[in-house]
């Protein structure tokens, strides 16, 4: 690991997991444990559990768990430095700068280290360039000047195939990671290497933290395509990302009640809304809104407000987002501008109040895909009438919300003169289609993940570990060479029993977490943590009845290989074998007896 674990276990005992936890989800008690919905994916019952105790959690849902730190980097989609560093701010604890800089040398460090380097030779290039005149030429007649490149640091591309590749070359960054960062080009190996955007007005994409992972380029003459964005890297997921998030992000706060986010399309779109006062503003990256999108803005706003073309692609896309956002729970408004003027072209036209009276048109996407799709088709016809009943069953599915799935019923069966009793029962038709589809689905994949289950006393008795490391002593000296069954379960047993004997007294289960490298195994590690088990004697009883369930599968298995081989000296008429084999089975059957015997004693 690249850190010094001592100062990542100072940052950890630092910030309390129920305090930071907290601070973004509320938690409830339960017993010894904490109990929420899990943020990271959806749910009615709480399956997220924390336990103060060890430090750790564990969504028994989704399957994520970690520590402190995981929870961070998961939750505010930071990398492993990021959330040390915000750990360490939160607790006023200062990082020695060292760990920093062994940081950048991980993955996603150099990347964000090409991308830092990359955006200021464009940026660099656009304000003193000469032959950047037609890009900034460009920019201003959008209606922006020095200052906004400044502060949105709008770069220039180069009408040339090797600029960056020699910038980039020449701060010591090796070919293999220019590559890696998509801003370069190297088809083959054969091939020189060359700049993926050329004569191109560019703009950095920025994470939620303001770090740049990835850029956008608009062409600057009349090539294809127009826009074009850097690839998908490790530290860029176009899925999950915003335009102008870094910006938007601190700005939903204290707007009265209601915290609310614009949502455009384009980078343009975005950075006129912010320049025109309405900071509030993201724009998606050239892909529809996706689930991971709207679970994103759900952690800085309450409500969000579509802004698309006034076209009809623009309004196809708004109706597509109303699943996204019924199926994530939140509530979202949709606004089609007239004209089928784009918001860079409305604002620019017609300013910032005109603007404004726009969004307080807003309609709930609700009633904004029942006006589209009234407009598109007749209800007076059956055929139209059941096109828009089809597509809208389907939405309605997604509800969770009952009284919201009332309310939309109730207005469905209003605006298209129909029962409200009809469209229910229509809905219950469609809905136990689905199960029938997913309960098979989910036959197939416990079927494949059953290859090998985990035991649940093997489970139990690792977890008997965690929670009181000293029975490690007791399980050796009982099953010497006891192999876990499950594959996990023995890579794991193998760290936690070199933890445990070389830290003795100090052993730990956040040193332990720390020193799991593996995703696969942490998750592992905190499904145990949170267990519950019972306390002092009860506790001895639990792990007593695991080893003797270990005893009688050995034996049983024992057993079944000796009769195999007396059928077999059967078979070859080897009586003097027979009869040695019988006695061992006799003996093997009288040895576990009289254990057993014992144990009750
Ligand atoms: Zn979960």
């Amino acid at each position: 690991m690249a850190y010094d674990n001592r100062i990542i276990e100072q940052v950890q005992s630092l910030n309390d997991i129920v305090d930071v936890i907290s601070s973004y989800i509320p938690l409830k008690r339960t017993g010894r444990s904490l109990k929420a919905c899990c943020p990271f994916h959806q749910e009615k019952t709480p399956s997220f559990i924390v336990n103060p105790e060890r430090q750790v959690f564990h969504c028994f849902g989704c399957g994520e768990g970690g520590d402190v730190l995981s929870f961070v980097m998961k939750y505010e989609q930071l990398t492993f430095p990021e959330a040390l560093k915000l750990l360490a701010d939160r607790a006023h604890f200062e990082l020695p700068a060292t760990s920093f800089q062994r940081s950048e040398k991980s993955n996603s460090g150099l990347l964000y280290q090409i991308y830092e380097v990359a955006q200021a030779f464009y940026h660099s290039n656009f304000m003193k360039l000469s032959i950047a005149e037609k890009a900034r030429a460009y920019w201003k007649s959008r209606g922006f000047g020095e200052k906004e490149a400044i502060q949105f640091g709008i770069g220039f591309a180069q009408d040339d195939w090797r600029k960056l590749f020699e910038h980039l070359s020449q701060k010591g960054f090796h070919e293999e990671a220019m590559v890696r960062s998509g801003l370069i080009a190297k088809p083959s190996s054969q091939k020189t290497p060359y700049d993926l955007f050329r004569n191109r007005l560019m703009f950095p994409i920025r994470n939620a933290q303001g770090r740049v992972i990835a850029f956008g380029g608009r062409v600057l003459a009349d090539e294809m395509p127009k826009y074009l964005n850097s690839p998908e890297t490790d530290i860029f997921k176009k899925r999950r990302e915003f335009y102008g998030l870094s910006v938007a992000k601190g700005t939903f706060i204290g707007q009265g009640s209601i915290r609310q986010i614009i949502i455009v399309e384009g980078y343009l779109d975005c950075l006129q809304l912010q320049v025109h006062g309405f900071l509030n503003t993201v724009a998606t990256l050239g892909t529809a809104l996706t689930e991971d999108h709207v679970r994103i803005l759900k952690r800085y706003a309450d409500e969000a407000i579509l802004v698309y073309d006034g076209d009809r692609a623009g309004e196809q896309a708004a109706v597509r987002s109303l699943d996204v956002f019924l199926e994530e729970d939140m509530s979202a408004k949709a606004v089609g501008l007239p004209d089928a003027l784009d918001p860079d072209d409305f604002l620019r036209s017609k300013g910032a109040e005109a603007f404004h009276e726009q969004l307080l048109e807003a309609q709930d996407i609700f009633d904004f895909k029942l006006n589209v799709l009234l407009g598109r088709f007749n209800k007076l016809d059956s055929s139209g009438l059941l096109k828009i009943t089809g597509e809208f069953l389907d939405t309605l599915a997604k509800i969770k919300n009952q009284v919201l799935l009332d309310r939309y019923l109730k207005k469905l069966a209003g605006s298209l003169g129909v029962e409200e009793r009809s469209l229910k029962i229509e809905l219950e038709k469609l809905k136990a289609k689905k199960v029938t589809r997913s309960s098979n689905a989910l036959e197939v994949s416990t079927r494949s993940a059953a290859s090998s289950p985990i035991l649940p006393y093997e489970k139990l008795i690792l977890t008997c570990l965690l929670q009181n490391p000293s029975y490690l002593e007791k399980l050796l000296e009982a099953l010497p060479t006891y192999e876990f069954e499950n594959e996990q379960a023995r890579e794991f047993f193998e760290i936690l029993r070199r933890q445990i004997s070389e830290r003795a007294e100090l052993f730990s289960s956040t040193h332990l977490m720390n020193e799991l490298k593996d995703d696969r195994l942490k998750v592992f590690a905190t499904e145990l943590l949170v267990s519950e088990l019972p306390e002092g004697e009860a506790l001895e009883q639990v792990f007593q009845d695991c080893l003797a369930k270990i005893e009688q599968v050995l034996l049983d298995k024992e057993l079944k290989e000796i009769k195999h081989r007396i059928q077999q000296a059967e078979r070859d008429k080897d009586l003097p074998l027979v009869n040695q084999l019988l006695q061992d089975y006799q003996g093997l059957l009288e040895g576990s007896r009289r254990r057993k015997e014992n144990l009750k004693k």
